[in-house]
């Protein structure tokens, strides 16, 4: 299971920025008649005798999306049926009767894995909240992984990446960081020290909620190799076509991240005023708690993820979001479409949240009709 990528698609420029090479990374070189971008190749075998025999072995497709994440992320990318599937992987790294230090807010199906496998015996897990390095940094103390979510579910809360795989390092611990909500445009942890990258490309990468594809960006090539053999004896490997969806997604993630966010931006700071909303989360906002924390480890901004607590009870919550006609009432993020949710509904953050808390992944319509709306229904369900 050689990595086929090199040769085969497009040199980058060492100068070019994120947004560029998220737009040319992963295509075929540039030769006379080659196509623009890499084909999807739907076959599960492959003619005998080759390094890649067997569609769990490898396909094309998936090599042009690692090469464009790898690029982005700077390190070894390897992609999964969806986010769940590499994590999965990743958590496979604790060895049997290991420690995790886990951050208290950690998206609950990733909480799950590891809940489950403490069950089993397998690991012992320490919880420390994300954004109290020190909490963090005593967890990992004779820990084998420390595994962060920033920016994380669904407080939007923010570690301090840098000091914490920093002080993984000397524990000898792995660092890994879920930058699902950053995406690899806001924040790339493997340059602030952390071991692996975790993404979910089912939400920014993606885009458009039409897929499921998760991602692994790895700086030590033996745990990208680890994980490429665990992918193909665990056969959660990407669908082909979930693969081409996932990398065509990511040629625009420049342009719907600058619109969505500054929407959210501009969301979170007319709701931070609004006489129906008792609290807004979202670390760009001057007066978050995570702000400061946000101007170092997310400079370039800080994407477009919000929660906010309606001032009402949970009949008035459910009342707000039923009234809305341009927002979704749905699970899920990253896409074009706004969505919004009542967290505690799931029984994993309800312990986390406030009830009446709603998450909202501001998408690229016009935020003018996304304030009416929101606004509109928010009047009607409180008034
Ligand atoms: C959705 C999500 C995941 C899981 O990804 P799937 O592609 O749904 O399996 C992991 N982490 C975060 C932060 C997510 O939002």
């Amino acid at each position: 299971m050689t990595h086929p990528a090199d040769g085969t698609h497009l040199e980058l420029d060492e100068a070019w920025s994120a947004e560029t090479v998220a737009v040319q990374a992963g295509r075929p070189v540039r030769v006379g008649g080659a196509p623009m971008n890499a084909a999807i190749t739907m076959t599960s075998t492959y003619v005998h005798d080759a390094a890649i025999e067997y569609g769990r072995d490898g396909n094309p497709g998936w090599v042009a999306l690692e090469t464009a994440l790898g690029a982005l992320d700077g390190g070894r990318a390897v992609t999964f049926a969806s986010g769940l599937a590499a994590a999965t992987a990743i958590a496979s790294l604790v060895p049997a009767g290991g420690t995790v230090a886990l951050s208290t807010s950690t998206y609950f199906g990733v909480r799950n894995i590891f809940d489950r496998m403490e069950k089993d015996g397998r690991l012992r897990i320490r919880l420390a909240p994300a954004d109290d390095t020190a909490a963090v940094l005593a967890a990992a103390d004779g820990a084998d992984m420390v595994w962060m979510e920033s920016i994380a579910n669904p407080l939007m809360v923010v570690a301090d990446i840098p000091a914490i795989a920093a002080g993984a390092r000397e524990r000898g611990a792995i660092s890994v960081v879920d930058a699902t909500f950053a995406t690899p445009l806001r924040q790339r942890p493997l340059e602030m020290g952390a071991d692996i990258v975790l993404h979910s490309a089912t939400k920014f990468i993606g885009g458009h909620s039409d897929l499921l594809v998760g991602a692994a960006i790895c700086a030590d090539d033996a745990h990208a190799e680890y994980l490429r053999v665990y992918r193909h004896d665990h056969g959660a490997v990407p669908g082909n076509l979930e693969a081409f969806l996932a990398l065509r997604g990511l040629r625009t993630l420049a342009v719907r991240l600058d619109r969505s966010e500054a929407s959210a931006a501009e969301l979170a700071r007319r709701l931070a005023t609004h006489p129906g909303v008792s609290r807004v989360y979202y670390p760009g906002l001057p007066g978050d708690p995570q702000h400061e924390r946000a101007l170092r480890v997310l400079p370039d901004g800080c994407g477009s993820m919000l929660s906010f607590e309606v001032a009402g009870t949970v009949a008035q919550t459910e009342a707000f979001l039923s009234r809305l006609r341009l927002l979704t009432h749905a699970t899920s993020l990253g896409g074009v479409e706004s969505l919004i949710e009542r967290r505690a509904r799931y029984a994993g953050d309800a312990a986390l949240v406030g009830a009446t808390l709603c998450r909202l992944s501001v998408g690229i319509e016009g935020v003018e009709d996304l304030w009416a709306d929101l606004n509109g229904a928010l009047r009607a369900a409180l008034a």
